[in-house]
């Protein structure tokens, strides 16, 4: 997970990093008491989670809380590179006496971390590091050894920088190791008229595969603003909101891909992407049937399990227990295949539920979902419902 600047700033300034003092607002009146309160004179920063912000016009200052405001009705609704802009960062504009570059990054292949430094940071950083990669130096951390003070000096011996920035060297490599990030990167750092080292801007991308061990990044994380996505991921569970109507459930990010496409085949579209995982539990099973279920877009739902790990007479409980806590309203096929598929296939049968549909094949279950999707869609409108005749 990519950070906005401003977070990014958060982490640095809490590791002891000097940042620019600066407010995030979401309109330009905003804008305008937060440079008022900043001292006037501020610099109006687009907050979207691309680089180049600079070149686009996402990043102006202003001389006073009027312009700023100003400023920040420009920038604001702007798109950079495909990013809205929703909020921008009115910040203390710096006295820059020169602009270096300075960042930590993973290199997968050699196992270790790479710290990159150059003299010649800002904007044209890309230019350089084309035209003269000797000016961007690249130094690999060991991992074990981390950045002691003598690595520190290493690094900006090695990119030209001032000996004054060891200490900031040792702090950005905090950040990274504390938060278990992937890539901590300052362009510009720089170094004011009074000779202060300041990050002007930074960029922090988290891994997230250590998201379980850092409980506070869910706060920072705004994909999933979707409900239901934000209670899947609560519960554990693989799911992707999309926009069709036949909810979709499957074991393995594979499986449910290829359901996907066979339900689009069948000239429907699905609802979401939901992988139970390979060794789901009957629980598990429950949580994303009442997860897709709750999806008002939802016409019908299609389970297709392959049993293997996860046995399909568990998924078949799974199902049996979610409709004691969850009322079933709409129609449901299952296609069960593979280990304990027989079982799997009693389970339901013995359920006997008017909604509960069973289908040998993944193709034959995909057009039964789809039609039920469809039929689902015309007996609200009172026309096909056989009750009715
Ligand atoms: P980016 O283009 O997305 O990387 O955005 P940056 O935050 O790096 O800003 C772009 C450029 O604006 C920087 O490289 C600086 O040259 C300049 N800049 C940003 N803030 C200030 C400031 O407070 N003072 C001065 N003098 N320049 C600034
Ligand atoms: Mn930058």
């Amino acid at each position: 997970m990519d950070l906005y600047e401003h977070q990014a700033r958060e982490l640095l300034h809490e590791n002891g990093v000097l940042v620019p003092r600066a407010e995030v607002v979401d309109t330009a009146e905003a804008a305008r008491a937060a440079a008022e309160r900043l001292g006037g004179r501020v610099v109006i920063k687009a907050q979207v989670k691309t680089g180049g912000r600079g070149k686009a016009g996402g990043v102006k200052l202003a001389d006073d809380p009027a312009a700023a405001e100003l400023t920040a009705r420009r920038i604001l609704g702007m798109d950079i590179k495909g990013h809205t802009v929703h909020r921008v960062m009115v910040a203390e504009p710096v006295e820059v006496e020169r602009e270096m570059y300075l960042g930590f990054t993973l290199d997968r292949a050699a196992g270790r971390f790479l710290a990159i430094a150059s003299a010649e940071g800002g904007m044209e950083i890309e230019e350089v590091a084309a035209r003269r990669p000797e000016a961007v130096a690249r130094i690999a951390v060991d991992p074990a050894e981390g950045v002691t003070e003598a690595k520190a000096a290493e690094i900006a011996v090695a990119g030209g920088l001032p000996r004054e920035t060891t200490g900031t060297i040792r702090r950005l490599w905090t950040v990274l190791t504390a938060h278990d990030a992937l890539l901590v990167e300052v362009n510009p750092l720089v170094v004011t008229r009074d000779g202060s080292i300041v990050a002007l801007d930074g960029k922090v991308t988290l891994d997230d595969n250590a998201r379980f061990r850092q409980p506070s990044w869910d706060a920072a994380d705004d994909r999933a603003r979707d409900p239901l996505e934000a209670r899947a991921a609560a519960a554990g569970i693989g799911y992707v909101k999309l926009d069709g109507e036949v909810g979709v459930i499957g074991n393995g990010a594979g499986l449910v891909m290829s359901t996907l496409d066979v339900v689009a085949g069948c000239g429907a579209r699905p609802a979401d992407f939901l992988d139970i995982g390979g060794g789901a539990s009957a629980q598990v099973m429950a949580d994303g049937l009442s997860l897709v279920l709750d999806d008002p877009d939802v016409r019908s739902v299609l389970v297709n399990v392959f049993g293997g790990i996860t046995a399909c007479d568990a998924v078949a409980d799974g199902i049996v227990r979610a409709l004691d806590t969850v009322a079933l309203t709409k129609p449901l096929v299952v296609r069960l295949d593979g280990n304990n598929a027989a079982r799997g296939r009693a389970i339901l049968g013995q359920l006997a539920h008017p909604l509960v549909h069973q289908a040998d094949t993944m193709d034959g279950a995909a057009a039964r979902a789809a039609e039920l999707a469809g039929s689902a869609a015309s007996s609200a409108t009172g026309t096909s419902d056989p009750s009715a005749a």
